[in-house]
């Protein structure tokens, strides 16, 4: 008799619940990851992912081997897949980790589900993370996962006694039908590079994070980037919290002691915003407040939707980032944002579209969080402040002197700092403009002014509190009573930084 792990944003054997779980059984596992090749067809899914994805499962088959089992890969549908092996191995349960994924892995939970009431073969689905399953409120949210952080992380087990069965070689991007998409500087994927990338963020490279972490020279640099890491799961959301816990025990100066807090905030941002899409699957494809429904045309203006992904808007902040996104996979949380205001407010844009977009670039892509994000960004939610980047001001305050600017958009060499981000401005721009480098594609306060009207427009509309404090009350993050400052007014301020901000 058999037990199944099914491996899949899990990608490790240390602090694995699904793990312990199915340990506990005291069974041989058939230890599996299903590539499937429908999932890699979605909108969101990209090349850079997916060779993130291969790295990672060559480093869990080695950990596995060390402990005398061995990665299965089978390619297809998860329900075929499952089937057969079910069939072939008399197993008895498949566990595997409560995936709060998008919208097609929760189509396809709920067929594995159905599928395995079916067969009367019990799938037990473990948490991993703070999201809770079917949570009834969210007050109480908070404490519930920095309860789950505070329990001691699982040792990876020292034998796992295995089923072998047969296994093939991972799909090549090709064969899924994914091209090159421009990565030249890709992070590397797998457990041992994770943990490489927490240790040297906590040792050393994390000491500026709290005043870098929004510039995209030194970001790059100050943040973690465990993001990727994160959403396959090579590293568990609970070792970093606990890693960054001992380090802040160390009572350490000159800075650390603010970014590891404003690091362990982070942390917890993620699980919050996970717990959205856990809580409303349909974050991903609709607006979460109904009335901007329709705002932006549907079809969005294909040649200002493709200057904004190539980076040839015209606006060079804007522009420097989009080529950065497309070269290395990431960007800091600032330029994100700014890139997604920029695309729904200036350019207009549906957010469905360029989300898709930003989703592929993102090697981290998590969407849960994502979603979230850019549909805050896009001013959709009813619940956040309307907050509209100035890529202009955006690139002065963060790229002062010019160079990450200039490293993206040689064609800038010749225009003098002052006029960097503002080349229009330049006596010299006939010669560059319309020629090297466009012209930008709107003129960025007057696209600025009309979006916020449209959006205030929306706000200001019969029915639209209502319905905004419904959904204030379902997803804003509450923090219990006691936590909250004693004082009535800082109580009020800070509960509203956490309901509207977040
Ligand atoms: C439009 C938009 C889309 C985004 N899409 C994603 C995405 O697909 N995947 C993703 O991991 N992050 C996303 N983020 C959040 C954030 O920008 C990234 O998590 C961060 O830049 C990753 O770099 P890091 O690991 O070095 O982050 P650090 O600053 O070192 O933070 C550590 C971890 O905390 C979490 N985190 C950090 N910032 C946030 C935040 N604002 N909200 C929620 N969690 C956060 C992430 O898991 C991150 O890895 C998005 C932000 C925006 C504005």
């Amino acid at each position: 008799m058999t037990s199944i792990l099914w491996f899949k944003r899990d990608l490790r054997v240390d602090d694995h619940p699904a793990l312990d779980r199915v340990i506990s059984f005291d069974e041989p596992i058939l230890c599996l990851y299903i590539v499937e090749p429908d999932l890699w067809r979605q909108p969101d899914a990209s090349f850079r992912q997916y060779r993130f994805l291969e790295e990672s499962l060559r480093d869990l088959r080695l950990s596995l081997q060390k402990r005398g089992a061995d990665l299965v890969v089978r390619t297809g549908d998860a329900v075929a897949v499952l089937d057969d092996l079910v069939e072939q191995h008399r197993c008895l349960r498949l566990v595997s980790h409560e995936e709060t994924g998008n919208a097609w892995t929760y189509a396809r939970d709920k067929r594995v589900a159905a599928w395995a009431r079916g067969r009367g073969l019990p799938w037990i689905e473990v948490p991993q993370c703070g999201v809770v399953r079917r949570l009834a409120a969210r007050s109480g949210w908070q404490s519930t996962r920095d309860r789950f952080m505070k329990e001691p992380c699982l040792s990876a087990p020292m034998r796992i006694e295995a089923v072998t069965a047969q296994s093939a070689p991972c799909p090549t991007p090709a064969d899924l039908g994914l091209d090159a998409d421009g990565i030249r500087k890709p992070q590397p994927g797998g457990r041992r590079a994770g943990r490489d990338c927490l240790m040297s963020f906590l040792e050393y490279r994390g000491q500026p994070y709290r005043r870098a972490m929004s510039s995209p020279l030194e970001g790059a640099r100050a943040c973690s980037r465990l993001s990727p890491h994160l959403a396959l799961g090579t590293l568990s959301v609970r070792e970093a919290v606990q890693a960054t816990r001992r380090q802040q025990e160390r009572g350490r100066h000159g800075g650390w002691s603010g970014s590891l807090k404003s690091f362990q905030a982070r942390l917890a941002w993620r699980d919050h915003f996970m717990q959205k899409l856990e809580d409303q699957p349909d974050i991903e494809h609709r607006c979460l407040h109904p009335a901007y429904e329709g705002l932006r045309p549907t079809e969005p203006d294909q040649a200002r939707l493709e200057a904004w992904q190539a980076g040839e808007t015209g606006m060079p902040f804007v522009d420097a980032c989009m080529r950065s996104l497309r070269a290395t996979g990431w960007l800091n949380f600032r330029m994100r944002a700014m890139v997604m205001s920029v695309a729904s407010y200036h350019l207009w844009l549906d957010w469905r579209s360029s989300g898709h977009h930003l989703a592929r670039m993102f090697t981290d892509y998590e969407p849960g969080i994502h979603w979230s994000q850019v549909q805050m960004q896009s001013g959709t939610t009813g619940m956040n402040t309307i907050r509209i980047y100035n890529p202009v001001k955006q690139g002065l305050d963060q790229d002062r002197a010019g160079a990450f600017t200039r490293q993206w958009l040689p064609e800038l060499s010749a225009v003098p700092d002052q006029f960097l981000q503002e080349p229009w401005k330049w006596d010299g721009a006939g010669q560059l403009l319309g020629r090297r480098y466009p012209e930008p594609i709107v003129d960025v306060k007057a696209a600025a002014r009309a979006a916020r009207d449209a959006v205030w427009a929306v706000r200001r509309s019969d029915g639209f509190r209502p319905v905004a404090q419904r959904i204030v009350q379902k997803h804003a993050s509450r923090k219990s009573p006691s936590r909250r400052g004693r004082s009535g007014k800082s109580a009020a301020k800070r509960s509203a930084q956490m309901s509207f901000d977040f």
